[in-house]
């Protein structure tokens, strides 16, 4: 891929963008044709236009069939009705030949201006992926924010793995990057955390956050609130474990308690009978349950993990 006069690699790969699409009809156009300028700035490689069709109610797939009639790089896969956006996302990357792949929103939102310099990165070598970072969040509603932040805050603290904050689905990876998130065929998807468990080099780019060209967003409060508890329990164990530490803790304290009670009555005959040796013992049984709980729990994220069916390891190289 290297060019022998000039130092800048070329590709002479072919480039898969995959896009979901939910009533998108709007944004479609915009989309395509801020597509093929950014094409023009990478030196026009051979591309493959994925979109997905993810249920829309509105014309999108008609406008998607119209416009794969018109160029043959434009293909589509049509849902049978609305599966969600990581769903939409995982079909296209299934489907990508490519030997680049990036994902992008029909919305602007991952601007498209931004893969030339993505792409020229990954072309530069050294890097796997290259990935987007909103900067600021401007434009968004504050409780949105505020939810977004805490979310990633609570994300970090409770999952082994580092979840950058303002990270988009939006990446250009190379093809073993893409075989190992395939890898990873996983029901409950959260792609910006499965890019993470593959690891691979990745380089960051930030940007500032870009409103909508057209349409609205189709992601609820409620809709996000499901996905961020999908993220944490595909990424993290941790809450499993919550209920041992608790009652870890419950049977400590009465414990200490129990003692304390039986020593005053021994030395001093002065316990107080009754409600506080009774309220001992509930706190002590009750922590006790709540460990049996938490091992049962440790047991049932061993067989949530392996129910995943991830693979033992990425190899990212061997001779
Ligand atoms: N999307 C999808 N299925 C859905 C919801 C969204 O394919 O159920 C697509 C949508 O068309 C867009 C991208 O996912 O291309 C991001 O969605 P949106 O802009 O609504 O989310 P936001 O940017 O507000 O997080
Ligand atoms: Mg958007």
């Amino acid at each position: 891929m290297q060019d022998a006069q000039n130092t800048k690699p070329t590709f002479d790969g072919l480039l898969s963008v995959v896009v979901p699409c939910r009533d998108e009809e709007q944004a479609l156009p915009i989309f395509i044709s801020e597509f093929s300028k950014v094409a023009a700035q990478m030196g026009n490689p051979r591309f493959e236009l994925i979109f997905v069709d993810d249920g829309s109610s509105d014309a999108t797939a008609e406008m998607l069939k119209k416009f794969a009639a018109g160029d043959s790089r434009i293909r589509y896969i049509l849902f049978s009705r609305n599966f969600g956006k990581e769903a939409a996302m995982y079909a296209g990357l299934k489907e990508a030949k490519g030997d680049f792949i990036t994902v992008m929103d029909a919305d602007m939102q991952d601007p498209p201006s931004l893969l030339p310099r993505m792409f020229d990165a990954l072309l530069s070598g050294g890097v796997d992926s290259v990935a987007a970072r909103r900067r600021t969040r401007d434009g968004e509603p504050p409780a949105r924010t505020f939810c977004a932040r805490a979310f990633y805050k609570v994300l970090n603290t409770l999952s082994p793995l580092k979840f950058t904050e303002g990270a988009r689905d939006f990446r250009l990876m190379t093809r073993r990057v893409l075989d190992a998130v395939l890898e990873l065929p996983e029901y409950n998807r959260f792609t910006k955390g499965i890019y993470e468990w593959v690891g691979f080099k990745t380089k960051w780019i930030e940007y500032d956050n870009v409103e909508r060209s057209a349409g609205r967003t189709k992601w609820s409060f409620f809709g996000l609130a499901v996905y961020s508890i999908d993220a944490l329990t595909s990424f993290s164990t941790i809450p499993l474990a919550i209920a041992a530490v608790v009652g870890i803790a419950f049977c400590a304290l009465s414990s200490v308690a129990i003692v304390f009670l039986a020593i005053r009555q021994l030395i001093f005959h002065n316990s107080a009978f009754g409600w506080t040796s009774t309220v001992c013992i509930l706190f002590f049984l009750s922590g006790l349950q709540l460990f049996c709980l938490g091992v049962l729990g440790q047991y049932m994220s061993k067989i949530y993990l392996e129910t995943k069916h991830r693979p033992h390891y990425i190899v990212a190289e061997k001779n």
